[in-house]
């Protein structure tokens, strides 16, 4: 993979957090009026800004490309093609976790070459596709996956490029859905094991270094600095045993600000890259997924119904969790804006934002910043472009929502709606058959 330092070091946009403003009190994006949008392809929907993605992307390139740290995109994050384009193009690899995102990296132009392929489960049949386009790398997590890696490559005559992920048993003070580098987690290799397998990998595996990635939206870097020591003390072991170490895959995780607000320090962030593995000559790479998109999408919805309710009124919108999962999974909280000025001073009493699925977790919070809310209002979820429509379902038999991707003054759809149409295409009926 091309280091980020040979890369021309990238303007930084200082308002890549901003780029939602008021024109003549609606809610625009880059000059375009989301209710604009919205009246084109309904609600709910995504939207991302595509000059925000690109500045988060200078701004943690402009960080640690000069560290020689290449940044590889969490493709779960947001996997819409469109959007890995856009990263693409700018250089930026790809961390995938199945078949599927690989086939839409490298269809977004991603080069196999800047591919690396994670996750606790790879088949046998994903483990191929991989070794046969030439994937960078493959993060390995268990004796049994390595064992089934060398068993393709030798099938394919080829020598897999592995990298080992260590789970080095740090709490990442995160949500604890979202905490994997305990060493109760399902993630990765104990420490204590990695020096015999790496020493003692077939032929058909060529160890190229270690991997680490302990959980996903972190505000403090500290674990971080845990981690990261791990992987530079098995370095230093691997190395005084005789073998050969090459690189470092530092994983994702980085997070965002709670309710919009400023989150880790970009700088900080790269200091303890430095001061933990930075000495050691090895080629390094982060999985940013949230860090990059998170911010550069939202979600609007529109109000349907207001009903009083005990401490807050009930307002009821037509996005739910099956189309924004993470305040259901993981007790997310979405900074939220009214498309309209806000009508405050009204005695307007605090909103419970819920969506219309029969579940009580169908739940976005209490919100008392939004005014007066009545039917037929437009509401922003901002920090929506990660583990936003990527995780998004037909629960309820509702639609796929559509996505858009806005430019300077214009947008396009880049995924249509899929509605019980498409659905109950799918489920026509096959041939009765006997198994067996
Ligand atoms: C999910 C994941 C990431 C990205 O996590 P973020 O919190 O979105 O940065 C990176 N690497 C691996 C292995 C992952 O599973």
């Amino acid at each position: 993979m091309t280091a980020a330092k040979s890369l021309a070091r990238p303007r930084i946009h200082e308002d890549a957090e901003r780029w939602l403003d008021r024109e003549g009190g609606k809610l625009c994006a880059h000059g375009v009026p989301l209710e604009g949008i919205a009246s084109a392809v309904g609600t709910p929907f995504y939207a991302y800004s595509a000059p925000a993605l690109r500045a988060r992307h200078a701004a943690l390139t402009a960080a640690v490309g000069p560290l020689g740290v290449a940044v590889c995109f969490a493709v779960k994050a947001c996997s819409n093609i469109h959007v890995l384009a856009e990263l693409a193009r700018l250089g930026c690899g790809m961390d995938i976790v199945s078949g599927g995102e690989m086939r839409r990296a490298l269809a977004a132009g991603c080069p196999a070459g800047r591919i690396i392929f994670s996750g606790v489960g790879k088949t046998r049949a994903e483990i191929r596709a991989a070794l046969e386009v030439g994937a960078h790398q493959i993060n390995v997590e268990s004796p049994a996956e390595l064992e089934m890696v060398a068993e393709v490559a030798r099938e394919l005559g080829v020598q897999a490029p592995v990298a080992l992920r260590v789970n080095p048993d740090v709490d990442a003070h995160t949500h604890a859905k979202i905490t994997t580098g305990r060493k109760d987690s399902k993630f990765g290799i104990p420490s204590d094991q990695i020096p015999a397998l790496y020493a003692d990998a077939p032929p058909e595996l060529r160890m190229v270094g270690l991997a680490v990635h302990i959980g996903s939206q972190i505000l403090d870097l500290e674990p971080f600095r845990q981690a990261w020591s791990v992987l530079a003390d098995l370095v230093r072991r691997l190395r005084a045993a005789g073998l050969r170490v090459d690189r470092l895959d530092l994983g994702g995780g980085l997070g965002i600000g709670a309710d919009g607000g400023a989150g880790p320090d970009l700088a900080g962030y790269a200091a303890i890259i430095a001061q933990t593995v930075g000495g050691l000559d090895l080629a390094l790479n982060v999985e940013p997924g949230r860090w990059l998109c998170a911010r550069a999408g939202v979600m609007v919805t529109e109000v349907l119904y207001c009903k009083p309710g005990e401490d807050a009124d009930v307002v009821v919108v037509d996005a739910a969790m099956n189309d924004l999962m993470r305040p259901a999974l993981y007790d997310a909280r979405h900074p939220i804006r009214t498309l309209h000025p806000p009508r405050l001073g009204t005695g307007s009493r605090p909103g419970r934002l819920v969506g219309p699925i029969c579940e009580s977790s169908d739940d976005f919070g209490v919100y008392d910043d939004l005014g007066q809310i009545i039917r037929g209002d437009l509401l922003a979820f901002g920090d929506a472009g990660a583990y936003g429509a990527a995780m998004s379902s037909t629960y309820n038999s509702r639609d796929l929502i559509p996505e858009v991707l806005i430019e300077e003054g214009q947008f396009r759809i880049i995924r249509h709606r899929a509605g019980i149409r498409d659905l109950l295409k799918l489920e026509q009926g096959g041939p009765w058959q006997r198994a067996g």
